[in-house]
């Protein structure tokens, strides 16, 4: 499942960004499919799924399930020799459905024996995420993480180095502490830990180089779960090295409190220009779909202006003008309607995911608002005439009224979209 040129446009720096951080760029591949991450790329959507990846159904659903939402790449646990064995059947019947997003592995503990015993997980898999921290202790360590390189470099596959806090490599902290209480000024704790992250990363990708894999075959990751922390060890990753940067804050929690905690923590960096592909690690609530992650990354990336995905809605919140409820539902409507035609209108109308929709509430910023988005209603507010101006390019086109304004409204953003948004036929 190509996405087509127009879901991947980078749009312009938006005014009052900062110029992108330069790093290498890393293709990763699956087929004829490639995305590539860095460079002049523009910034990428990944997921991670959540069923157990020995159910090979499960997984494979799931993953068809964040490519369609529109998840670039997909990382999956590789955990156990029956998570391993899964991996080439998983892949096998993505390719049938017609799904060919890259896969990533993610691997802990026993990478280095899975990657060994199960080549045609290794192969199948478009790229390994090892985490240093978590790959061994002493000797071992060295060994375990020197044999992934090995099996990546053999089968030409980029390699994310993820450290994270809660596995940091605990002998390189030990070390880092022992001789911050040397300095004749030591550090916080946490500045010597958000030191810790960034070394483990730079030193492990330079290991990795050491041992034969390319530089332009390494994204570098550092994930905490606080914002500020997070912004503070990404600045220093983009300072200290040219590797393309995976952001995400780790444990980032539920609901609201993750949606937010992520977009503060991911805006400021890409604000900064610092970041070439994002994750936003919700906790699912039970029912709701593992595709939020997926949205919810592209909104950050669309309201930052670096990335078009779907039309936007511009609703105002309402206030004491509004006394129906017939805005909210419209608005939801709307929302929701675009969203559900995106799969067909990425490839049919091309251009789309840049158009704006205004449903507002009443006279007072209705027909402005309305005006300056491609299409727009102005629904009557309390006391006002039962009718809802409908605006086209700037213009007032046709007047609304009755109970049906919703479904002839969504009829005519359908019709617009037919004619303004029409495949060129070259
Ligand atoms: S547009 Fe009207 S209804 Fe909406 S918030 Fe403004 S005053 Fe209230």
């Amino acid at each position: 499942m190509n996405l087509p040129q127009a879901a991947l446009q980078c749009l312009p720096a938006p005014a009052g960004a900062m110029a992108r951080h330069a790093t290498r760029q890393v293709a990763v591949r699956w087929g004829a499919r490639v995305v590539h991450i860095g460079g002049d790329a523009p910034v990428m959507v990944q997921s991670m799924t959540n069923t157990d990846t020995a159910d090979a159904v499960a997984t494979a659903i799931q993953v068809k399930e964040l490519a369609q939402a529109g998840s670039e790449v997909v990382r999956i646990t590789v955990n156990s020799p029956a998570a391993a064995a899964e991996v080439e059947p998983i892949r096998a019947q993505l390719d049938r459905m017609g799904v060919d997003v890259p896969l990533v592995g993610d691997f802990h503990y026993n990478g280095h024996r899975l990657l060994a015993d199960f080549p045609g997980c290794a192969q199948a898999l478009s790229a390994y995420r090892i985490n240093p921290g978590n790959v061994g202790r002493g000797a071992r360590r060295e060994d375990n993480f020197a044999q992934m390189i090995e099996v990546a470099c053999r089968n030409d596959k980029p390699v994310r180095i993820g450290v994270n806090w809660g596995s940091l490599d605990q002998e390189l902290l030990a070390r880092m502490m022992d001789d911050n209480a040397r300095r004749p000024q030591p550090w916080s704790a946490a500045e010597v830990l958000r030191e810790a992250l960034v070394r483990s990363a730079i030193d492990s990708a330079q290991r990795a180089e050491q041992l034969g894999l390319r530089g332009d075959a390494i994204v570098l990751s550092a994930k905490v779960s606080g914002v500020q922390d997070l912004i503070a060890v990404y600045r220093e990753l983009a300072r200290r090295c040219d590797y393309p940067l995976h952001l995400g804050l780790t444990e980032a929690g539920m609901g609201s409190k993750g949606i937010v905690a992520s977009t503060a923590a991911l805006a400021v960096l890409l604000q900064e220009g610092i970041g070439d592909t994002i994750r936003v690690s919700l906790t699912p609530a039970p029912g709701e779909p593992r595709t939020k992650e997926v949205q919810v990354a592209q909104e950050i990336l669309q309201a930052l202006g670096l990335r078009a995905f779907a039309p936007q809605v511009i609703a105002c919140p309402g206030c004491g003008r509004t006394t129906s409820t017939l805005f909210q539902e419209l608005a939801q409507k709307i929302e929701s309607y675009l969203r559900d035609q995106m799969p067909v209108w990425r490839t049919a109308h091309p251009g789309v995911e840049s158009m704006n929709v205004a449903v507002m509430g009443c006279v007072v910023n209705g027909p402005g608002e309305s005006k300056h988005a491609d299409i727009g209603i102005s629904l009557p507010g309390s006391g006002e005439e039962p009718v809802a101006p409908v605006f086209i390019d700037g213009q007032r086109s046709v007047t609304l009224k009755g109970s049906r304004i919703a479904e002839e409204f969504q009829a005519i953003v359908e019709d617009y979209v037919r004619r303004r948004y029409a495949r060129r036929r070259d």
